[in-house]
């Protein structure tokens, strides 16, 4: 499979796959950029791989890294998934499969985004498994899923990616010694982040401002911190994605900092979380959050 790190789950899913005794429904929690959906697809590969081993070539793996194998659909979202998506999720899963042996599948990328009605009209098909079927919930919040759910889905945890292995793919990739050491730093032990670095340099660069921006602001009175604010409050996916840029400094921060230090890290952290949590859930007042994280950085 072919996953930046996670080894351990590969060699679950591997095991799975050669069994034939694979769970209907399957929960990929670990934080965001990690590797879970990415995995999610290459486990897909595997279970309908013409030749083997999620080959990357057969019509089949051809299709699913496209992102057009009929047996496959994939929802992801940026806010609220709704009842119509699940219904539409139910509809594909009771079609006749590509061939006999085919496995017929759903992945839901950030699945904390199923609202109420949602989830429990997803729990019927979790409730009552058919065929060759598998539905994988990815998230990094399973907490705010139901109970019922959470209680019909089998586990795989993944943690940050160790450095050494992001460089090395990033290598192995056509990246140089210096810019891979450069790309790793900035990933913060995140595979999916770095192989984006690597192919998108305007990313990367917007990137690098946000982190630039952070030190600026903490150096910045309160006054200069609120007007950041009424700017970056003017469009809602981008102050979201310069909150998780921070919140990766701040995460690095807080694991190599002093118990002193680390009590006010662990402020601004939970401020961050609690507005990126908020703003994909519901229309929260943007300025206002933010402004009550720029207080506490
Ligand atoms: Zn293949």
């Amino acid at each position: 499979m072919k996953v930046i790190g996670h080894k351990k789950q590969k060699e679950l899913l591997k095991k799975m796959a050669g069994s034939g005794n694979i769970p209907h429904n399957l929960l990929f929690v670990g934080q965001e950029a990690v590797g879970k959906k990415k995995t999610a697809e290459e486990f897909f590969k595997l279970l309908n791989c013409d030749k083997s081993e999620a080959c990357g070539e057969c019509p089949s793996c051809r299709d699913i890294e496209a992102g057009r194998h009929s047996d496959l659909l994939i929802i992801e979202e940026d806010s609220e998934i709704k009842i119509d998506q699940v219904r539409e999720i139910q509809k594909r899963l009771s079609l006749t499969g590509r061939s006999e042996n085919s496995y017929k599948g759903v992945i839901i990328d950030r699945a904390h985004l199923l609202n109420s009605q949602a989830q429990a009209c997803l729990l019927k098909t979790l409730e009552e498994p058919k065929g060759k079927t598998l539905i994988i919930l990815v998230t990094e919040h399973p907490n705010i899923l139901l109970d019922t759910i959470l209680s019909r889905m089998w586990q795989v945890k993944f943690s940050p990616v160790e450095s050494g292995m992001i460089k090395e793919a990033l290598i192995s990739m056509g990246a140089d010694e210096d810019k891979a050491e450069r790309i790793t730093r900035i990933s913060f032990s995140k595979p999916g982040l770095a192989v984006r670095f690597l192919n998108d340099d305007k990313f990367r660069k917007e990137r690098t401002k946000k982190e630039k921006d952070l030190e600026e602001l903490r150096k910045s009175c309160l006054g200069e911190r609120f007007d950041y604010v009424k700017k970056l409050a003017k469009e809602k996916s981008e102050a979201r994605e310069t909150l998780k840029v921070w919140l990766s400094i701040l995460r690095k921060e807080m694991i190599e900092s002093e118990d002193e230090k680390a009590g006010e890290i662990k402020e601004a952290l939970e401020s961050i979380e609690k507005v990126l949590f908020l703003t994909s859930k519901t229309n929260v007042n943007l300025k206002l959050s933010l402004e009550e994280v720029v207080i506490n950085l």
